[in-house]
């Protein structure tokens, strides 16, 4: 999950909160099948030099996309929680660490049990301008999400599931696609 990141400092003051987000959902869309077909290619068979090749469309997608624009993340999905998340965010809000679970968290069913919101959106997300208002101590998962910078063989199952929910992680997949198809 995740969450107001990187391209908080780079918002383009002309859209309202949540203008952003309107724009993509047509096109999440429409590319959805053919972005996925794509991603499940290139995690069977790798093509050479893929995270560099990543890491260097990575800075585009960040000139085209705000977050404070669509917090769409923090809407419609929950981060997980870890110890030190929950150490850290208690401690900022003047409450126990219990007192935190028992008003803000609830177990993932099934899985690996994770702690993750009881609620979206997100009770953080001030949805008046799309601001955390627990930036300075956001969960370690918002932190690195959409997590583009991350090794593909690790994490192009969440671009997979991202593509249709994060503006960001689709401008991604999709240069990389054109990217690939136009250097072989
Ligand atoms: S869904 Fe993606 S683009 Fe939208 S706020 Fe979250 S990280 Fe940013
Ligand atoms: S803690 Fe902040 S960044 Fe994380 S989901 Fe909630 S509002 Fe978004």
């Amino acid at each position: 999950m995740a969450l107001i990141c990187e391209s908080q400092y780079l918002r383009n003051m002309s859209q309202s909160p949540s203008q952003q987000i309107r724009g993509y959902r047509p096109l999440f869309k429409k590319h959805r099948t053919s972005l996925r077909r794509f991603l499940t290619r290139i995690s069977k068979n790798q093509p050479r030099g893929l995270d560099a090749r990543i890491r260097s469309l990575e800075p585009g997608v960040w000139k085209t996309v705000d977050c404070l624009s669509c917090a769409n993340c923090c809407k419609t999905m929950t981060p997980t929680y870890t110890d030190a998340d929950q150490k850290r965010i208690s401690k900022y809000l003047g409450i126990t660490v219990s007192a935190f679970q028992k008003k803000y968290l609830e177990r993932e069913r099934g899985g690996d049990r994770d702690w993750m919101n009881r609620a979206t959106p997100c009770k953080f997300l001030n949805l008046s301008d799309n601001k955390c208002r627990i930036y300075s101590v956001r969960p370690a998962d918002c932190a690195g999400f959409p997590h583009l910078r991350k090794k593909f063989d690790v994490y192009g199952h969440v671009h997979h599931q991202n593509v249709e929910h994060c503006p960001a992680t689709f401008e991604l997949v999709r240069r990389l696609k054109e990217s690939l198809s136009l250097n072989g």
